[in-house]
């Protein structure tokens, strides 16, 4: 038997399970290189060989586990966010794609002078002009594997973070992920509900809470299933810590600040609302994501 026939073993299980067969490729390619430690290119010259003895038992259970739909990151126990490899274990959400945007607006608002945080920081001790060393404040509510929170700080070397979840199995993941991106130093891990009981003001808050509608439990995806409820459910509407994201947005951001928070499908019409009953808060824009559907509100804090 060649590596050849090995993975295509590997792929014809995947498809017997409801893979697509473009499905079944990725993650059986991506598995042997996990297992063996090689690129591509060399996945691609050695197919003619007879498999590495190191690529078995671990292949076979990671396709058994994955006929399971669990997700292929808590499979590998990585997955890549904003450039950046995250530590990703069944105590955290996967990173979606879309979440990219938090950090694209965040980093944004970091360099547009006059609607951010740079020009506040010299309100906040540092002389006018000389702004390059002024600390951002910023938190993470929320912050599971600490992907947006630490994608933030490894752009920002001048950001000190506060990141918050309520699950301390997360916070393990967070810390560890921090660690791995050299910011440790520069995060403060708080195991709280929103920012309850974190001091001060923030410059920016950012936010994926969960915002799945209790009801759509039965319709979520098979994969989804394996991942954290506390992260996915947000009440009957979905909107349940969405509002308490806003409610903490209004008493800790200070005047002028930015929340950067992701909201579910079809709910932009909800935090509109909920935001014509909060009159410190203004929504600035929304951005869509890469099907263009509504999924980033950048908010400001009057
Ligand atoms: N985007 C996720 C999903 O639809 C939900 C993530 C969240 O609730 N923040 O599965």
């Amino acid at each position: 038997m060649t590596l050849h026939d090995a993975l295509a073993e590997a792929r014809a299980r995947l498809v017997a399970a409801d893979f697509s067969h473009v499905e079944a490729s990725i993650d059986v390619d991506l598995y042997a290189r996990t297992i063996l430690g090689w690129d591509r290119a060399r996945l691609l010259t050695d197919l003619q060989d007879a498999p590495p003895g190191r690529l078995e038992p671990t292949l076979s259970e990671w396709i058994t586990r994955r006929t399971r739909h669990e997700p292929t990151a808590y499979i590998v126990g990585t997955r890549e966010f904003w450039g950046l490899d995250f530590a990703i274990t069944p105590a955290v959400l996967v990173p979606r794609p879309e979440t990219e945007f938090i950090v694209e607006e965040t980093l944004l608002l970091l360099r547009t002078p006059g609607t951010n945080g740079l020009e506040r920081s010299a309100a906040l001790g540092t002389a006018p002009g000389d702004v390059s060393h002024a600390t951002v404040r910023i938190a993470d509510i929320g912050t599971g594997s600490g992907c947006v929170a630490i994608a933030v700080a490894v752009n920002t070397p001048t950001s000190r973070i506060v990141a918050s979840d309520v699950s301390e199995a997360a916070l393990v993941v967070a810390r560890a992920n921090a660690a791995r991106h050299g910011v440790a130093d520069r995060l403060d891990f708080v195991a709280t509900s929103y920012l309850d009981g974190v001091d001060g003001l923030f410059q920016i808050i950012t936010a994926n809470p969960p915002y799945v509608k209790d009801g759509d439990k039965p319709a979520i995806s098979r994969v989804t299933r394996h991942e954290p409820e506390v992260a996915l459910y947000g009440g009957a509407e979905g909107l349940r810590d969405i509002t308490g994201v806003l409610d903490t947005a209004a008493a800790k951001l200070e005047p002028g600040g930015w929340l950067v928070m992701e909201f579910g499908y079809g709910q932009e019409e909800g935090v509109e609302t909920l935001l014509a009953a909060r009159p410190a808060l203004r929504m600035d824009h929304v951005r869509s994501d890469l099907q263009g559907i509504p999924r980033t509100a950048v908010i400001q804090r009057r």
